[in-house]
């Protein structure tokens, strides 16, 4: 199953409990506009090579569409779909005034020199600056882009449109961006996961968590549940997983990994184990922050998490969703869980829109207080229903897109 189709299996369990008519499912599943683009692009050695870049623009009905830009070889349009589909949800679970898109660009990030890259966000900017805008559709860092490549395609974007800063989010703070951005995925899983547990009727001090993925969103999730006085048993990168019974120090991992180009590898205060491992240990939650598609079939039985919060976009495949569930085991899914990065920026476009910069304490209220609430209407939801939480934030999300698009004569 590829990935669009495993997010429309989501999307019809959850039209199916709306009984959504077939004109709605049709409107609400098509994007609405898809962009594939050459980019000849010259490498540092003086080679010429054409890349491919793609902006998907899935669904407008409730505002501006929103979401990242991702250089990764493997980025081709059925991800880009798939992941732009999913923002449309995002958005609208949290009640964000903003539709879904998604870019992405046929690159290795890590095989590419700053200058290279730079180069490639430009020439991408030249071909897309029609289509995108602060009222049509801003992008934001996804995996391999970061802060200064949106100062790039500001600067880039700019050119055209004149002083636009809030065509994209995710900006060097100092560069029109916000406090509490980077931070903002990892701390809204945190506070989800604290949500979770209490409505679980469990402990949040010594809850055990195991989580996948260090970068940005592992290890500020990480750094909240241990000031949480949750046990992170168990941290893991790309270089494989470390763990310790007696809770991993995620401030001294974190220096360590800083001192360490960003890696674990050779992290001495836990035991190795592999990253299959991580998943199948016996933990309150388990979070996976890393890749999509890691809990499949084969490793769903085995799983020993209480709950599951996905804090990576797609980490557990459809079939294996339906064995978690029969097994009683909760997700909390990305749509909801992982939405602690578009929150907050929104606040940065509306700060931007504003000329009026926020400082943390707001952004950081306000996230807790938007985030919350989504939680508490969705789990409400899941229970009146009997539907799994997936089910019910898409539910939530399917409702208020189907109404926006109702209201403004489209169906
Ligand atoms: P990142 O690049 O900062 O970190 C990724 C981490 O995963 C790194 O520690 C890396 O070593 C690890 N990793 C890579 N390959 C791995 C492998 N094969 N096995 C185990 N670990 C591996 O990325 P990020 O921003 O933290 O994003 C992580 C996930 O969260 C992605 O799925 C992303 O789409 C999703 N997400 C991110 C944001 C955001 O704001 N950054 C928002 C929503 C969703």
């Amino acid at each position: 199953m590829r990935a669009f189709e495993a997010v429309q299996q989501y999307f019809n369990s959850a039209a199916d409990e709306l009984e959504l008519n077939d004109e709605l499912r049709t409107l609400l599943t098509i994007p609405e506009r898809e962009i594939t683009v050459q980019l000849p692009v010259e490498m540092d050695d003086g080679r010429k090579v054409s890349l491919l870049g793609y902006r998907v623009q899935h669904n407008r009905a409730r505002g501006p569409m929103k979401g990242g830009l991702r250089y990764h070889h493997e980025v081709d349009l059925d991800e880009v779909r798939s992941l732009a589909s999913l923002m449309t949800w995002k958005t609208a679970v949290v009640n964000l005034p903003y539709g879904g898109a998604k870019g992405g660009v046929a690159v290795d990030s890590r095989a590419i020199s700053s200058r290279e890259k730079e180069r490639i966000t430009r020439k991408f900017v030249d071909e897309i600056h029609e289509l995108i805008g602060p009222d049509k559709d801003i992008p934001a860092p996804d995996m391999g882009t970061d802060h200064e490549v949106m100062a790039w395609f500001v600067n880039q974007y700019n050119k055209y449109a004149g002083f636009n800063p809030a065509v994209v989010t995710g900006k060097p703070v100092e560069h029109y961006g916000i406090p509490g951005r980077e931070e903002a995925t990892g701390r809204g899983v945190g506070i989800l996961t604290i949500k979770a547990l209490a409505r679980l009727g469990r402990k949040v001090a010594g809850s055990t968590v195991a989580i996948q993925g260090f970068g940005n969103v592992g290890a500020h999730a990480a750094k909240f549940l241990a000031e949480s006085e949750c046990k992170v048993v168990a941290i893991s990168d790309v270089s494989g997983g470390y763990y310790n019974a007696d809770g991993v120090d995620i401030l001294n991992a974190a220096r360590f990994a800083r001192d360490h180009q960003n890696s674990l590898a050779g992290y001495p205060n836990a035991d190795q184990i592999t990253n299959e491992q991580l998943l199948e240990l016996d933990v309150t939650v388990l979070i996976p922050a890393a890749l999509g598609s890691v809990i499949t079939t084969d490793n769903a039985d085995r799983i020993k998490a209480k709950m599951i919060i996905e804090a990576a976009n797609s980490p557990v495949r459809p079939e294996a969703d339906q064995i978690l569930i029969d097994r009683g085991i909760p997700i909390l899914p990305d749509v909801l869980a992982n939405a602690g990065g578009v929150t907050v920026s929104y606040f940065e476009w509306a700060q931007n829109r504003q000329f009026y910069q926020w400082n943390l304490n707001r952004v950081r209220g306000e996230l807790d207080h938007l985030l919350t609430t989504a939680f508490e209407t969705v789990w409400e939801l899941a229970a009146q229903r009997n539907v799994s939480l997936r089910t019910a934030a898409f539910m939530v999300a399917i409702e208020r897109v189907a109404r926006a698009t109702k209201l403004a004569g489209l169906a």
